[in-house]
Parts: C-alpha cells; structure tokens; sequence
C-alpha cells in the first residue's frame, strides 16, 4: 500500500470514527461503567434490546462525579483524534459532531420506542447532559484549534521578523556612491570600485 493511498485511508471519515468509537468503547468498557437506568420496564424488554440501550446509555450518560468525570475525559480524549489527524477545525468539528450523534441518535430512539415511560420521566434531564457534552466537543474541536492556530501564527511571525533583521544587518552599502547590497561584494556593482575588505564595521552597515 503506497503512503497516500495510507494516508487518504487514515483520514477518511469511516476510519476515525471507527477509531474513535472504538477507543471510546473500549475506555468506558475497561472502567467496568455502567450507566444506571431506571425504570422498571427494563427487565420486560427482550434481553438485545436491553443491552443495546444499557451500551448505549453507558457511552454517553452519567449520574454522579466519577462518572461525570469519566464520560467527558473519555470524550475530550477521543475528540482530540479527528483535531491532530485533519489538522482542520471544521473537518474536525464535523467529525466529532458524527461521533456524538450517532449513540446518543439511538439511544434515544430505542428508549422512546422501548421504554416510554423512562423516556417521558427524563427525556429532559437526559438530553442536557447531551448538549452540555455537545459544548465541551465543540470547544475541544474549534475554540482550541483556534487559540493554538493563532498562537502558531503569531510565533511564525516573530520568526520571519527575526529573519528580516539579520538581513537588514547584513546589507553594505557602497562608501562611494552608496548603493546598497544585500551582501558585500568585492566590487561594486553599480560604480565598479574595489571595495575596502576591512569596511565590513558597523558604521557602513545599514542600522535598523
Ligand atoms: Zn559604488
């Protein structure tokens, strides 16, 4: 496989959010987390339809601090991985908005279909935990991005300044008609006299 068709592979969309739905899972699965739903009907429902909603609930929603605490950290982490592959807010942005949608689309669905009664109960209480981690993705795939491009932007600009300078103080001007080079050559090349050698001091060179 040749470096680009690897690299167009790395950053397809499929890829990372395979990547990152993967590492997710496996983060919360390792904690040995589980979201606890409450309802009664639970237990009623057929068993897949039980796991599948309890899997899903436990990705994305939590009911105490260390849960809090381990659904965002697992979320931030992962919705750093679209950031350093696209090097792209908005294509990263787009990505984590897929990685968000897509549990929390069907976690919904399937407790809406399967367990209305919870869903009516704490739809709302839920949903604002959604969007309250909707926000903090948002900041992690734009507002950091932005502060680190700006940042980045203005250390190259003081880099460039940095090389004018010592351009500026390497320019020689001619003692005899005062032409300028951005180097001392041997002769001038405007009134063609020999230039002194030891005349590269600081009083013939250009201040800045
Ligand atoms: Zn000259």
């Amino acid at each position: 496989m040749g470096k680009e068709t690897y690299l167009k592979v790395i950053r397809s969309k499929l890829f990372v959010f395979i990547i990152q739905i993967s590492i997710l899972g496996l983060i919360i699965f390792s904690f040995d987390y589980t979201f606890p739903i409450e309802s009664p009907y639970l237990n009623v429902i057929t068993r897949q339809r039980r796991t599948i909603i309890q899997l899903l609930g436990n990705l994305i929603l939590y009911d105490d601090l260390d849960g809090l605490v381990l659904i965002y950290g697992s979320w931030i982490l992962v919705s750093f991985i679209p950031v350093l592959i696209y090097r792209e807010p908005r294509l990263a942005f787009s990505a984590n908005i897929k990685l968000i949608f897509f549990p929390n689309f069907f976690f919904y669905v399937f407790v809406y279909k399967y367990l209305a009664t919870y869903f009516e109960q704490y739809f709302w209480n839920l949903f604002l935990r959604t969007l309250s981690l909707f926000a903090i993705l948002a900041i992690v795939s734009l507002v950091i991005p932005y502060f680190y491009d700006r940042y980045r932007k203005k250390k190259e600009s003081i880099q460039t300044l940095d090389l004018r300078k010592i351009a500026q103080k390497n320019k020689y001007k001619c003692p005899y008609c005062g032409t300028e080079f951005n180097s001392k050559p041997l002769y001038c090349y405007n009134c063609s006299r020999k230039l002194p050698i030891e005349s590269i001091n600081e009083d013939k060179k250009i201040k800045i």
